[in-house]
């Protein structure tokens, strides 16, 4: 019989209490040793690259930091595996069911947000946090109403029920949301405050508005680069543009550096932390590139290199906030792998399946999907391994859908030390639920 999450949960404590003396001996001083930070609370922040397998975090090491430099994911002290399976169906999950085995501890159907596979909703990390005194905190690349988020912050059913996700995010209260996805925040009618340049974006459907009603509730809002820089907190709302580097794809000529209203993930994660940790109690904080999910559903090698960028910029952010927190927990995982993405030499010809659009959408294809006779489609290659004089790879691809593949997971700060070895992905809750009420 499957043990209830409350029951798996004890005999964890149980476990945990035995070998709590020796762990806070092994992990409670910070090698650096400088542990001046304005308070001693344990803080959480996971860190998702949506999609990222073991070959994605390769891919994005040999082209962004070559073969010596150790990309800074992947640079943490403490390396393990996670599997991905959801609750009963199928061997693949979708970002729903991998994020809510995260925020709830349980595995669940694909679909479900935040919800366990019988329709149960136990507490949350961010209820768990909350009940604790801490705040709690979103960052995405794409819109902030998305599944992983929402499996923290807005338990539901329906995971494309943007707007109700919205409206539960505020009566939640979740602190400080940092994203896009802009027009499921406002009535239908009203642009909200980034140009719609593309005729079917944040398609608005509602008749409330949302960011009208957080400001009521006291949230500060942000919309461009500057006004996030102004932020003060310590509740704040931020919708910028969405998926900055997957823009161009539907726009001719985008570049995300002359957008006033594009703010890098990275910006946004520094930023919540800022607000965040102003509170004495300490904070969880999600973050999440759904770039790398988008990128590799596409078959866009090009783009699922730029989103490590975000990722490894992101692990930056956290790892120098950590050099004066180091009572921050950082976890870097995936929800599941996408795409069967596989580094090959140049020599071999690339498998026929196509991505699920067009790269860009308004082009024929040509430049995501292999030729008739495998011909490596340019956004698969070829990527010069940097740092070395002739070395390059590409990459193919089995399925524009999820795999069921393990993912690895690293991580860094209090009992990061747990995440050696192979776990089930509800052990990120189970880690994480340990940091958050010791
Ligand atoms: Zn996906």
């Amino acid at each position: 019989m499957e043990l209830t999450s409350l029951s798996k949960r004890r005999l964890f404590t149980g476990v945990m209490v035995a070998g709590l003396a020796t762990l806070i001996a092994l992990v409670g001083f910070d090698a650096r040793g400088d542990a001046q930070g304005p308070s001693n609370a344990r803080s959480v922040v996971i860190i998702s690259g949506d999609g990222m397998g073991i070959q994605q975090r390769t891919a994005i090491q040999y082209a962004t930091y070559g073969l010596d430099e150790r990309q800074p994911m992947d640079a943490l002290p403490v390396t393990g595996f996670l599997d991905t399976v959801p609750a009963r169906k199928g061997a693949v999950s979708d970002s729903a069911a991998g994020a809510t085995a995260w925020s709830i501890g349980m595995k669940t159907e694909n679909g479900f947000v935040g919800i366990g596979p019988n329709k149960e909703h136990p507490p949350t990390l961010f209820d768990i946090a909350q009940e604790q005194g801490k705040s709690t905190g979103l960052v995405n690349d794409h819109d902030i109403t998305n599944a992983t988020l929402a499996a923290f912050g807005a338990p539901i059913l329906n995971r494309d029920r943007k707007r109700a996700i919205a409206r539960r995010l505020l009566r939640r209260e979740v602190d400080v949301m940092m994203g896009g996805g802009e027009g499921y925040w406002y009535p239908r009618g009203n642009p909200g405050k980034i140009p719609d340049k593309v005729p079917d974006e944040d398609a608005s459907v509602g008749t409330e508005n949302l960011v009208a009603k957080a400001q009521a509730d006291g949230y500060q809002y942000a919309w461009d680069r500057e006004t996030v820089s102004e932020l003060t907190g310590p509740k704040a709302l931020a919708l910028v543009q969405d998926s900055g580097i997957q823009r161009w794809k539907e726009l001719r000529g985008y570049k995300p550096k002359d957008d006033p209203y594009y703010v890098r993930a990275p910006d946004l994660l520094e930023k919540s932390l800022e607000l965040l940790s102003q509170n004495p109690n300490g904070f969880i904080l999600a973050a999440e590139s759904d770039d790398m999910d988008s990128a590799a559903h596409e078959h866009d090698g090009v783009n699922v290199i730029r989103a490590g960028r975000t990722i490894n910029a992101m692990v930056e952010v956290v790892q120098e906030f950590r050099e004066t927190h180091p009572e921050v927990l950082l976890v870097v995982t995936a929800d599941h792998e996408t795409g069967g993405m596989t580094i090959e030499n140049q020599v071999e010809t690339n498998t026929n399946s196509d991505g699920d659009d067009p790269v860009p959408y308004y082009g024929d294809g040509s430049l995501n999907n292999a030729g008739p006779n495998g011909e490596v489609p340019p956004r698969s290659g070829p990527f010069p391994i940097k740092g070395t004089k002739n070395r390059s790879f590409k990459v193919d691809w089995t399925t524009p859908e999820h795999t069921g593949g393990m993912v690895p997971v690293t991580a860094d700060g209090p009992l990061s030390e747990l995440f050696m070895g192979v776990h089930h992905n509800t052990h990120v809750f189970d880690v994480a639920e340990q940091v958050l009420t010791d």
